[in-house]
């Protein structure tokens, strides 16, 4: 979902990244506020300090995203799930969890705390806007307080939409969770939420479009189509997760297929990759496993020379990137396959290889659990 990100700041523990796609919004938004909002609200400035209020206007909002997202992260440091950073990107900002909130108390009260914190500097916002009034200072502060009450009074409303995964749909995925102790049914209804908002913010963007307002069209459509998917996408991690959270490793794993280390590369092709269609092999001399063979290493080396190189030349040790214990977690080790685009993993226990685990089978498991428990959701 993100691109590059660069690392900023340290709040409490908190490393604070911004995505790229934020600051292409950061220039919009002062652009926007230096020749729209701030000449509109206050006349007869010269231009320079309408973009000096602007900067201003732009910093603030930065600053009101990241009290909001920490205030999600403090408050789900506190009910036990780890936080990983915040991210600004695009649309926003986003704590990043690690894992789901274990209890509707703890979903909601994570999800509460960012509109409640938006709500808190929307009035703080205010009144010093009425202070600036009072105190009679320069006219350009006073507009762009006021900026920042407004903006952070539309935060809170906006996130409090009942649509998954915004905040407002993760408090009303709590609430039915504790009615009805069925997370599965609560994220479905939820994320239903969440589907049919963005698909009325990309109707307003068409509607927009036709009459003329190309660029806030197109920005509605694509926040609208943002929803979508990742109301669509964490319907189906969740779904995912409830259904191999008791899988370990051990259960899904297949046999290796190991590799002598004295064939010729031109036969580990030929008697090996296509015939398993494997990306990686482990090499073993008599009893002893000697490390990973992968295509890529083999599509290194020109064709010509295949017959003249012995696997044990170019076998490499391992990387711990492909390698995980019996025990552990499918849902983990799906993660990490995720995050590191490798789909075969070797199972190792005491420097002893006991099996590979892969995507295909992990999915096949899935598949299979999905059509037993009468999910149709998964087949498409
Ligand atoms: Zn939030």
């Amino acid at each position: 979902m993100f691109g590059k990100s660069v690392n900023l700041i340290k709040v409490f523990g908190f490393q604070v990244k911004v995505d790229i796609s934020w600051i292409i919004i950061a220039g919009l938004v002062t652009w926007s506020l230096a020749v729209g909002f701030f000449p509109h609200y206050l006349e007869g400035l010269r231009p320079v300090d309408y973009w000096i209020l602007a900067i201003f206007g732009a910093l603030g909002l930065f600053f009101s995203i990241v009290f909001h997202e920490f205030w999600h992260s403090v408050v789900a440091r506190k009910m036990g799930v780890p936080i990983k950073g915040i991210t600004l990107f695009m649309f926003g900002g986003v704590a990043e969890m690690d894992e789901d909130p274990r209890t509707p108390k703890s979903e909601f009260w994570i999800a509460v705390a960012g509109p409640l914190s938006s709500l808190f500097l929307a009035l703080v916002f205010y009144l010093l806007f009425n202070l600036s009034l009072t105190l009679d200072v320069i006219p350009g502060v006073s507009s762009v307080l006021m900026y920042l009450a407004l903006i952070n009074l539309i935060l809170a409303i906006f996130n409090l939409i009942p649509a998954f995964p915004m905040d407002g749909g993760r408090i009303l995925r709590a609430i039915l969770w504790q009615l009805k102790k069925d997370l599965r049914w609560a994220t479905q209804v939820a994320a239903k939420g969440g589907s049919i908002f963005g698909f009325v913010l990309m109707g307003l963007g068409l509607l927009n479009i036709l009459t003329g307002y190309l660029v806030g069209g197109l920005w509605y459509f694509f926040i609208g189509m943002f929803i979508r998917f990742v109301a669509q996408n964490s319907y189906r991690q969740i779904m995912v997760r409830n259904a191999l959270k008791d899988e370990t490793v051990q259960k899904l794993m297949k046999n290796p297929v190991h590799v002598p280390g004295d064939i010729t590369l031109r036969e580990l092709v030929e008697d090996y990759v296509y015939k398993y269609h494997y990306k990686l092999f482990p090499v073993k001399e008599g009893e002893s496993m000697k490390g990973c063979v992968t295509t890529r290493q083999i599509g290194e080396i020109e064709q010509k020379n295949w017959q003249d190189i012995l696997v044990r030349e170019i076998t490499r040790e391992c990387s711990p990137e492909n390698t995980v214990g019996p025990d552990e977690s499918v849902v983990k080790v799906l993660g990490r396959m995720n995050r590191s685009g490798v789909s075969r993993m070797m199972v190792v226990e005491n420097g002893e290889l006991k099996g590979i685990i892969s995507l295909k089978d992990i999915m096949a498991s899935l598949s299979a659990r999905m059509e037993l428990e009468g999910d149709s959701s998964f087949t498409d």
